[in-house]
C-alpha cells in the first residue's frame, strides 16, 4: 500500500469551522502521534481548546503554525482545557508565564493536579500500592526508575488554572458561545465545549475519531471510571448530533456514529474480560496480559511501559464496572484484588 500523502498529524493548520483552525503538536511519545490544538481566532484575542505538551517541538510548531495564519502565542487570551492530562494542559502553563494567558479547567480535575504539583514521595507511594492491588508490583520499579529520572521536569510543568469550569458554563469563546458539559471517565474531570449552533464538540479525549480513549489513567481514579465514562458517552449521544473535533485524530462528521461505536467496543472488551476471568485469570494484571491491544492486535508484552501502565488502568476499569453490573467479584486478598466470575450474592 502507498503511504499516505497526508495525515492528521502532519505540521498543517487546517480550518474545520468558520475561524476554528486545527493545529496537531507533535509529542515526544510515539503512540499518539500528536495531540490537536483548536484555535477559534478573534481579533479581541483568539481562544485555544488544549495547548499541547510543553516540549521544544511542541511549541516550535505552535509557533511555526500560529505564524501561517498571522499569530503568535502572545495573542492567546485564553486556554480551554479539556483535561489535566500533560499534552492538553502544560504547554498552557510554559505560555502563562511569558504571556499572561487564562487557562481554564474542569473543577474536578483539582484533587489530581494539586497531587501533581506536589508529587514527591506520596504520588510513587499511592502509585505502587496501585499496582500491587492490580497484581502488577512488577511493573513498580520500572515506573518508580522514570519517575525519579525527570523530578525537576515533573514539578515545574504543573500550577493551577486562573479558573476552574462546571458543568452547564457557558464560556464566550471569541464570539462563540460554548457549553461546558462534565465528560468524566478519561478522567474523573474531563469537559467538552459544546458550540450548539454551528454543531461542533470539542470533544477533548472524550470521543476521539480513530482510537478509544484510555479510561482512568490518573493518579487519583475515581471508583468506577468506565462506568462514569459510559455514562459521558450516552450523555454526548443525547446532543443534537455535531461534527466531531477530537484532541487525537482527523476530525469526523458525526459525534453520534462514533459514540455508538465506543459504546460497541466496550461490549466487546467487556465480554472478553469475563472470558480471561472465566479462563482462570483472577488479577488485573493477568487479564490485562490475555487481552490484545491497540489497534495493531498487540500482546500485552510488545508494549512498552507506558501502555502496559495504560492497559493495566483500562482493563482495571473494566473489571471495576464487571463487578458493579454483578457479572464479577472480587476480594482483596494479601493486598492484590482477585476477581471471580458471578455475584457475590451467588456464593455460599
Ligand atoms: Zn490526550
Amino acid at each position: 500500500m502507498p503511504p499516505e500523502r497526508t495525515s492528521w498529524s502532519d505540521p498543517a493548520v487546517e480550518e474545520v469551522a468558520d475561524g476554528v483552525f486545527r493545529i496537531p503538536l507533535p509529542l515526544p511519545t510515539d503512540g499518539l502521534r500528536a495531540v490537536n490544538v483548536y484555535l477559534i481566532d478573534s481579533d479581541d484575542g483568539p481562544v485555544c481548546v488544549d495547548s499541547g505538551w510543553a516540549v521544544p517541538e511542541g511549541r516550535d510548531a505552535f509557533v511555526t503554525s500560529l505564524s501561517s495564519i498571522r499569530r503568535a502565542p502572545r495573542d492567546i487570551s485564553r486556554y480551554l482545557v479539556t483535561h489535566v492530562h500533560r499534552d492538553h494542559y502544560t504547554q498552557a502553563v510554559v505560555l502563562r508565564r511569558e504571556f499572561e494567558s487564562k487557562i481554564s479547567l474542569g473543577r474536578k480535575e483539582r484533587d489530581t493536579l494539586e497531587a501533581l504539583c506536589d508529587p514527591g514521595e506520596e504520588m510513587i507511594a499511592r502509585r505502587r500500592d496501585n499496582l500491587r492491588r492490580q497484581g502488577a508490583s512488577e511493573l513498580a520499579s520500572p515506573l518508580e526508575r522514570f519517575h525519579r529520572g525527570q523530578p525537576m521536569q515533573v514539578t515545574s510543568e504543573w500550577e493551577m488554572p486562573d479558573d476552574w469550569l462546571r458543568d452547564g458554563d457557558v464560556v464566550d469563546a471569541a464570539g462563540r458561545r460554548l457549553d461546558v458539559i462534565e465528560t468524566p471517565g478519561h478522567t474523573r474531570g474531563h469537559v467538552v465545549f459544546h458550540d450548539a449552533p454551528d454543531s461542533i464538540l470539542f470533544a477533548g479525549d472524550h470521543v476521539l475519531s480513530t482510537i478509544t480513549p484510555s479510561i482512568g489513567f490518573e493518579l487519583l481514579p475515581s471508583v468506577n471510571p468506565l462506568g462514569d465514562f459510559l455514562r459521558s458517552l450516552a450523555r454526548v449521544r443525547d446532543l443534537p448530533d455535531a461534527q466531531l473535533l477530537p484532541a487525537h485524530g482527523p476530525v469526523a462528521p458525526s459525534v453520534h456514529r462514533r459514540v455508538d461505536e465506543l459504546v460497541g467496543h466496550h461490549v466487546v472488551r467487556l465480554d472478553q474480560a469475563v472470558a480471561a476471568v472465566r479462563g482462570g485469570a483472577d488479577t488485573t494484571f493477568e487479564v490485562a496480559k490475555q487481552l490484545h491491544w491497540t489497534r495493531h492486535y498487540r500482546t500485552f508484552d510488545e508494549l512498552d511501559l507506558f501502555n502496559q501502565l495504560l492497559a493495566v488502568s483500562e482493563t482495571g476499569a473494566h473489571l471495576k464496572l464487571l463487578e458493579a453490573q454483578g457479572r464479577l467479584y472480587s476480594r482483596l486478598d494479601d493486598g492484590v484484588l482477585r476477581y471471580l466470575e458471578g455475584d457475590l450474592g451467588d456464593r455460599p
